[in-house]
């Protein structure tokens, strides 16, 4: 490499975005559907692609800013302090490179359809790579960037909870309904201070895990008796434990519209 490299590199995009986006605040969160439309000199990198379930998307943020390296998370939270933009998923930096974790729903000639994208329609695509199983950090530290609306919170849960368990069925769906309830009260639940037990069928018992990133040791921070005649979830931190029971039967259409002292019983000590 010569000294010139370091100071400038030349990026060709390689496709562009294409959804229904066309401002940034239409772009929810936890990101939808799109297609990327890959320039017919590049096709030929996508064969094979179809083998992955996940990819990673490059894209190349043209409408953010470029000129500040601190900022505050103000789409989620504007209470939050401020943040280096390298310590968050920020659009705006000096190079603004995203990142999207995405699903791939299928390719068709030079055309990848994709769902979980955060991007607006027109958005430069710098290049794409597979998302692979080793590249999995089950239980990371992170800042808890909580967004300030449940709303949003719930979205993100839900969006988290299909990435670990990839299937909606009804404990999904009650699983995420269990978190949000535990994130009102205790807050991060991804953090070392918060044990869980689950007392329930497997699916319930995933998805929290999936939620709670709890590990069963090193620390030793999830539990689960496997049992199909309740739906219970205990959170314990701090000496504190909250007891999330839910209401008998379970049915997967009414979740949804159910508010929580209808779905479940709280017992907070
Ligand atoms: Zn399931």
């Amino acid at each position: 490499m010569t000294g010139n490299e370091t100071e400038m590199i030349n990026i060709k995009p390689i496709g562009i975005i294409k959804s229904d986006y066309k401002t940034l605040d239409q772009v929810p969160v936890t990101g939808g559907n799109a297609q990327i439309e890959i320039f017919p000199e590049y096709k030929d990198g996508l064969l094979r692609i179809e083998e992955n379930s996940h990819l990673w998307i490059l894209m190349w943020f043209h409408q953010a800013g470029r000129d500040f390296l601190k900022v505050v998370p103000g789409k989620v939270n504007s209470t939050l302090p401020e943040y280096g933009v390298f310590s968050l998923h920020s659009a705006g930096r000096p190079n603004p490179i995203a990142m999207s974790l995405v699903r791939l729903e299928r390719v068709e000639d030079n055309h990848v359809w994709v769902s979980g994208l955060d991007a607006l329609d027109g958005t430069p695509v710098l290049d794409i790579k597979p998302y692979y199983e080793q590249e999995v950090v089950f239980s990371p530290s992170t800042p808890y960037i909580r967004p300030l609306k449940r709303e949003m919170r719930q979205k993100i849960f839900m969006k988290q909870a299909m990435m670990h368990h990839q299937e909606q069925c009804a404990e999904l769906l009650l699983g995420v309904r269990m978190a949000l309830v535990a994130d009102d009260y205790l807050g991060q639940l991804n953090t070392g201070g918060l044990k869980v037990t689950v007392n329930g069928p497997p699916c319930l018992a995933d998805v929290l895990q999936g939620l709670s990133n709890a590990r069963l040791a090193n620390p030793p921070r999830f539990r689960y008796n496997e049992t199909n005649e309740l739906h219970q979830s205990i959170w314990e931190k701090d000496g504190s434990s909250l007891i999330i029971t839910a209401r008998r039967p379970i049915i997967k259409d009414e979740i949804a519209h159910a508010d929580d002292r209808q779905l479940f019983s709280v017992e907070f000590k």
